[in-house]
Order: C-alpha cells, then structure tokens, then sequence
C-alpha cells in the first residue's frame, strides 16, 4: 500500500522566493526554494518575520549573548546597528509566523540560514557588523517555530529537503538540490 501524500505545505522565509524583504532591500533568491514553489506537489506559505514588524529596509540586526533559544528565554537580546534592543519586536515577528504556519496546520519549514530570525544552523557573528563571519546557531524565529513542534529545514539543506520530500510524497522528483549547507564553502569549517 502507498502511503505516501499527494501534497504537502511548507512554510517558507519570503526573501528566498525573491521578495525584496531583506534589511537592505534586497532579496535573498533561493534557486532550489524557487523550484520547489513551482513542484505540483508542494505549496509554499512565505512570510517575512522582521518585515512584518520593522518594515524594509531597516537597521541590520544581531543577536546578542546567545541563540534564539536564549532570547526567547530572556538571557540573551536581539540589538540593532543603532545600538537599540528589539527583542520584542523580534520575539513578536516569530510568533506572527508561527501563528500563520499553525493557522493552516502546517508542519514544515524552509528558512533563510544566517539570519538572526531564520537561521536554523548558523548565525552572523555579533561582533561582525553590518555583515561578516557565521558561527553555529539558531534564530529566534527558528527557535520558536521549534518549539512550537514544526519541523525546520535550512535553506542550504537541499539534499536533506530533497530527500525528506521524496520519502511523503508520491511522484515525487527533485532536479535540485544537490547540496547540503556543510558542502557550501562558506559554512563547511563551521561542520568539520
Ligand atoms: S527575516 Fe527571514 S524572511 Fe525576512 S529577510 Fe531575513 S531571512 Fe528573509
């Protein structure tokens, strides 16, 4: 018997399907996340979680003594390049996507790695602004969709997608997706 779905929904950063919602004004295109948004199978719900609430552009964000885990349990904050702490607003964003995901009961997410609100697996250094090195952790958003029991994918793990895909729907056939996010150069140190 094949138990495999016919559908499935995903919760997605916006900027990785080209939307201009990045602090700059830019958007962070995502060529395996853009094929994915056109696969019959698959149905993507964007959203931005700082957009909604900073707008864009706006000032470049870090996290500050810890992970998004952190912020979320008050020992660590989110500060702008202006000196000014956000971390409401930040925590607010998440929970503005996580409701949305939750609305529509929606299991998945695909997010942006890197940034302070979707990194799933890394994070810009605090020390680095308005850009510069990763380490390893999590973002608020990402924390928070976490623990709200959704599953989190990074936007570079497009092999670990591919596959998951490929085991819960049927016909299911991925032309991308060859890479992992330990196999980009950029973050492969931070993996070894
Ligand atoms: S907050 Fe998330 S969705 Fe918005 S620009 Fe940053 S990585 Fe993309």
């Amino acid at each position: 018997m094949n138990t495999k779905s016919e559908k499935i929904q995903i919760g997605v950063s916006s900027c990785l399907l080209g939307t201009k919602c990045n602090f700059n004004g830019t958007d962070l295109l995502s060529n395996f996340v853009k094929e994915l948004q056109n696969n019959n199978h698959v149905t993507l719900v964007p959203f931005c979680p700082e957009d909604s609430v900073f707008g864009t552009p706006r000032p470049n964000l870090r996290i500050v003594g810890g992970d998004g885990f952190s912020v979320l349990d008050k020992t660590a904050v989110v500060i702008n390049e202006n000196g000014q702490d956000v971390t409401k607003e930040q925590i607010d964003g998440a929970h503005q996507f996580v409701s949305k995901l939750l609305a529509s009961n929606i299991k998945y997410a695909i997010l942006m790695d890197g940034s302070p609100s979707c990194g799933s697996n890394v994070l810009l250094k605090e020390e680095h602004w308005p850009a510069g090195g990763f380490k390893r952790g999590i973002g608020v958003t990402a924390a928070l969709l976490k623990k709200s029991g959704i599953t989190v994918f990074s936007s570079f793990d497009e092999l670990t997608i591919s596959n998951f895909l490929n085991s819960i729907l049927k016909d299911f056939q991925s032309k991308v997706g060859l890479k992992d996010l330990k196999d980009f150069p950029k973050f492969k140190a931070l993996f070894e």
